[in-house]
């Protein structure tokens, strides 16, 4: 089955409904986005495009992304969603390592990539892609649950970013758990791309044009607060996918306009740590709008869920440990925590977390060696560490490839991180291992002050030491201006490592 004939099908049911909308203006109804998207496949077959060609996606979001990307799949091909805020360099690195044919950018990319690269770039604003939606539309292309439909490149936190393929199987699975799992859509709806589109919130495009519900894409094609309370009060119900630290800037800036979120329906936060203080401050100000989603490229959005209930419900008696947890398996997957030799472990005990099922990779783009390292027997090897409790709630404890090991024993940088982001004068905080002689690492505490505070060790060690065991308290507290990112916002622990290696040489 193809994803597109969601697409088809809402625009033969639905045609007249509103589908596409750039801020508050509408810019397609459904069969105006199908009949575009058609036209689109037929160009594309019109230059080449053969079944399972790879066609590149750069751009900051916008309406005419989902044009293109439903037009691709019609055609029978495979999106590769970039990041547009890579550098070029790592773009070009994508776009060879996927052998893309053709490539939609951003106007502002093309002349930087045109020097990086020989495949045919359009311009994804104006004219251009205008040109190619306009003709007669290509009948969407028959595919089967195990054909591609989407290469997505993994954030590259650490090394080289790899291709994971996302079948069409994959997608409807995704999809098909969103309305049991994370929240039901109703053609009210409207979906508003808050975060990327190349990546989760363009996931969650499929089950929204299923269901026929709107798309609304922020003017700025980037993540903007007040431009996001604004759209929500005037076009709600919607919903929204959103990383950690950009609710964080919602919950600020709505508090600076004394907005409680009117006409946001939900947002569906994920993708990073979560951390407790900023979701309790977030639900004390917004109310139950939240549901907590755990997935990886591998896996896309489809490892567990953290219900709105078992966010909002202040009074369950294990709402906090709840709350700090990713949530329960999502319908079509299966868990299992095991300790280093793959032995499965009792709820309770930590130790790596495991995936199986239909939404899981069957593998990465061309790399038989990385496969093989993450995929054992069916199972999806995560990477995270977790636990699980009696009623199957998930903790995740830290990145494996974060967790110190100081005198040896295993200390999880999130535990101190969590407990530091409590004090009033820390604003943000990443704790990684430092070489040392004696213990073999020891915890270091990188630390944003909050403004106009400059906390010193003595303050932070005795609200660590009031919270923690004593092996845990970091050796040293760096203060910095901020954390290094990635283009999802996820913190780079892997440079703050590399920052303590050079100082040390
Ligand atoms: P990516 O493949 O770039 O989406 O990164 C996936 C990784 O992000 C996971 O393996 C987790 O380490 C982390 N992650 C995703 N969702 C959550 C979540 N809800 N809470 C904490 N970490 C998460």
């Amino acid at each position: 089955m193809n994803i597109a004939v969601w697409l088809e099908r809402t625009a033969h049911v639905a045609g007249h409904r509103p589908a596409l909308m750039r801020g508050d203006d509408l810019v397609a109804d459904y069969a105006g986005f199908f009949a575009r998207a058609a036209a689109l496949a037929q160009t594309l077959h019109d230059r080449g495009l053969a079944k399972g060609d790879r066609v590149a996606l750069c751009a900051s979001n916008s309406p005419d992304y989902l044009v293109v990307m439903f037009g691709v799949w019609i055609a029978g091909g495979v999106v590769v969603p970039i990041n547009a805020k890579l550098h070029v360099k790592e773009i070009a690195y994508i776009l060879n390592d996927s052998g893309a044919c053709h490539v939609f950018a951003g106007r502002g990319l093309i002349a930087d990539l045109s020097a990086h690269t020989s495949q045919p770039i359009t311009a994804l604003e104006g004219a251009d892609v205008a040109a190619l939606t306009n003709g007669r539309g290509a009948a969407v292309a028959l595919c089967a649950p195990d054909d591609l439909a989407w290469l997505f490149y993994t954030s590259g936190t650490t090394g080289r970013p790899k291709g994971v393929q996302i079948t069409h199987g994959m997608l409807a699975a995704t999809s098909l758990c969103y309305p049991v799992d994370v929240d039901p859509v109703s053609p009210d709806d409207a979906a508003l791309y808050a975060a990327p589109m190349s990546h989760g919130a363009g996931l969650y495009a499929a089950i929204h044009v299923r269901m026929g519900a709107r798309h609304i894409v922020p003017r700025s094609g980037g993540f903007d607060p007040e431009d996001i309370l604004t759209l929500s009060q005037a076009h709600g119900p919607t919903s929204m996918f959103m990383a950690p630290t950009m609710l964080r800037r919602l919950t600020d800036a709505a508090k600076a306009r004394g907005a409680r979120g009117e006409g946001i329906k939900t947002i569906v936060y994920g993708g990073g740590p979560m951390y407790r203080a900023d979701i309790e401050e977030a639900v004390a100000w917004f109310g139950p709008r939240f549901v907590q989603i755990y997935g990886q490229g591998e896996c896309p959005m489809a490892i567990t869920a953290l219900s709105r209930a078992d966010i909002a419900d202040r009074s369950h008696p294990r709402w906090r440990e709840r709350l700090a947890s990713v949530g329960r398996a999502q319908s079509a997957v299966t868990l299992a925590i095991v300790d280093a030799t793959g032995q499965p472990l009792p709820p309770g005990e930590t130790g790596e977390i495991l995936v199986r099922g239909t939404p899981v990779m069957p593998g990465y783009w061309n790399n038989p060696t990385a496969t093989a390292a993450t995929l054992h027997d069916g199972w999806l090897k995560t990477g995270d560490l977790g636990h699980l409790d009696a009623d199957g709630y998930l903790t995740l404890v830290d990145r494996s490839k974060d967790v110190i090991i100081s005198g040896g024993t295993n200390i999880y940088p999130r535990e101190i991180e969590e407990v530091l982001l409590t004090h009033p004068s820390v604003h943000a905080v990443a704790v990684v291992g430092r070489p040392s002689a004696h213990w073999g690492e020891e915890v270091v505490a990188f630390i944003v002050p909050a403004p106009g505070m400059a906390p010193d060790r003595a303050t932070l060690d005795a609200h660590v030491l009031a919270n923690l065991a004593r092996f845990k308290r970091p050796k040293a507290y760096i203060q910095i201006a901020d954390l290094p990112r990635n283009h999802y916002g996820k913190v780079l622990k892997t440079a703050l490592r590399k920052r303590l290696q050079d100082t040390a040489d």
